[in-house]
C-alpha cells in the first residue's frame, strides 16, 4: 500500500478542517435557526396570550358593568318595593283606623255617644241566643225620661238636649261589666242589657239608676221639681217559664209593659215585668225609695 505524502497529508488535513469547520458552521447555523424560530413562534404565542388576556380583561369588565348594573336595578327596585310595602302599610293602617271609626259610628249615636237602636238591636238578639244556649240569666231595662216633651217645651231642645247626654252619661258610668250594653233606644228612652244578671238584681241596678238621676237635682218646670226617670225590668232566667223559647222581642214588649206600668203608677219609679219572680223589688218613689239598696 502506497503512504500518503507529507503533501497528501496536508491535503487531506485541511480538507479535514475545512470540513470540520463547515459542519460546525452548519450545526451553529441551524441552531441559530431553531432558536430564531422559536423565539418567533414564542413571540407569537405570547401575542396570541396578550390577545386573549384583553379580550378577557374586556370580557370581564363588560361582565362587571352588567353585574352592577344589575345590583344596582336589583337595589333600585328592592327599595321601590319597600317605599311601595311601607306605603301600603300606611294605607292599612288607616283603613284599619278608619273601619274602626266608621264601626264606632254606625253603632253610636250621634247625640249622646253611647249605643244606637241598631246595635242595641244586635246586642239583645246576640245575647238572647248566648242565654239560652249557655242558660244563663238575661236582664233589660227600659228606661224613660218623665215629662219631658214638658221639659223641651220650658227649656228648648238644646237644654233637652243637653240632658239627654247627661242621663245617657250616667247610664254608661252606672253599667261598667264586660258585656253590659247601655244604648239610646230612641227619644228619651234608653235601654240596658245585662247578660247574666237576674231579674232582680236588675231591679236593684235599676232603682239605683234611676235614684242617681234624681238625685242630679236637674231642674225640670215648678221650683223643686227636677228630672227623673221611669223604668221597666224584664228578665229570662233557665228554669222559669218560657226560657227556652225567649225572644228578644218578647223581652223588649215584657220590658216595655213594666215601663208603662211604672208610668201609670206615678213615674219616677221601676216596676218589674209582670212574670219575674217573687223576689223582684218593689217599686220606688222620689221621696221614700222602697228598694233599699245594698250599697
Ligand atoms: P212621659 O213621661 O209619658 O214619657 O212623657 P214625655 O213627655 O216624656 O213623653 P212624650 O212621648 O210625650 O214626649 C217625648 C219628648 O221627647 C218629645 C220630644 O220632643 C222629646 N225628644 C225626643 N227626642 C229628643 C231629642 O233628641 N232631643 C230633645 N231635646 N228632645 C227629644
Ligand atoms: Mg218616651
Ligand atoms: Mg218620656
Amino acid at each position: 500500500m502506497e503512504l500518503p505524502t507529507v503533501f497528501d497529508l496536508e491535503y487531506v488535513t485541511s480538507y479535514l478542517s475545512i470540513g470540520v469547520v463547515a459542519a460546525l458552521a452548519l450545526t451553529a447555523i441551524a441552531a441559530l435557526a431553531r432558536t430564531l424560530f422559536l423565539h418567533a413562534r414564542l413571540a407569537r404565542r405570547t401575542r396570541e396570550l396578550e390577545f386573549e388576556l384583553a379580550q378577557r380583561q374586556r370580557a370581564e369588565s363588560e361582565l362587571q358593568t352588567i353585574r352592577d348594573d344589575l345590583e344596582n336595578r336589583v337595589r333600585d327596585r328592592t327599595q321601590a318595593l319597600e317605599a311601595r310595602n311601607e306605603e301600603l302599610s300606611r294605607v292599612r293602617l288607616a283603613l284599619e283606623t278608619a273601619n274602626r271609626r266608621l264601626r264606632r259610628l254606625v253603632a253610636a249615636d250621634p247625640l249622646t255617644g253611647i249605643a244606637n237602636r241598631r246595635q242595641f238591636d244586635r246586642v239583645l238578639d246576640r245575647e238572647v241566643r248566648r242565654a239560652r244556649r249557655e242558660r244563663l240569666p238575661l236582664s233589660l231595662i227600659f228606661l224613660d225620661v218623665d215629662e219631658f216633651k214638658h221639659f223641651n217645651d220650658t227649656y228648648g231642645h238644646v237644654h233637652g238636649d243637653e240632658v239627654l247626654r247627661r242621663v245617657a252619661r250616667t247610664l254608661d258610668e252606672s253599667f261598667r261589666r264586660g258585656g253590659d250594653l247601655v244604648a239610646r233606644y230612641g227619644g228619651e228612652e234608653f235601654a240596658v242589657v245585662l247578660p247574666g244578671m237576674d231579674a232582680h238584681r236588675a231591679g236593684l241596678y235599676a232603682e239605683r239608676l234611676r235614684r242617681r238621676i234624681w238625685r242630679m237635682a236637674i231642674p225640670c218646670g215648678q221650683a223643686g221639681e227636677r228630672i227623673t226617670v221611669s223604668g221597666g225590668v224584664a228578665a229570662i232566667a233557665p228554669g222559669t217559664p218560657g226560657f227556652d223559647d225567649a225572644r228578644p222581642d218578647a223581652l223588649l214588649k215584657a220590658a216595655d209593659q213594666a215601663l208603662y206600668k211604672a208610668k201609670c203608677q206615678g213615674r219616677n219609679r221601676i216596676a218589674m215585668a209582670a212574670s219575674q219572680d217573687a223576689r223582684a223589688p218593689t217599686p220606688g218613689t222620689t221621696e221614700r225609695p222602697l228598694i233599699e239598696l245594698a250599697s
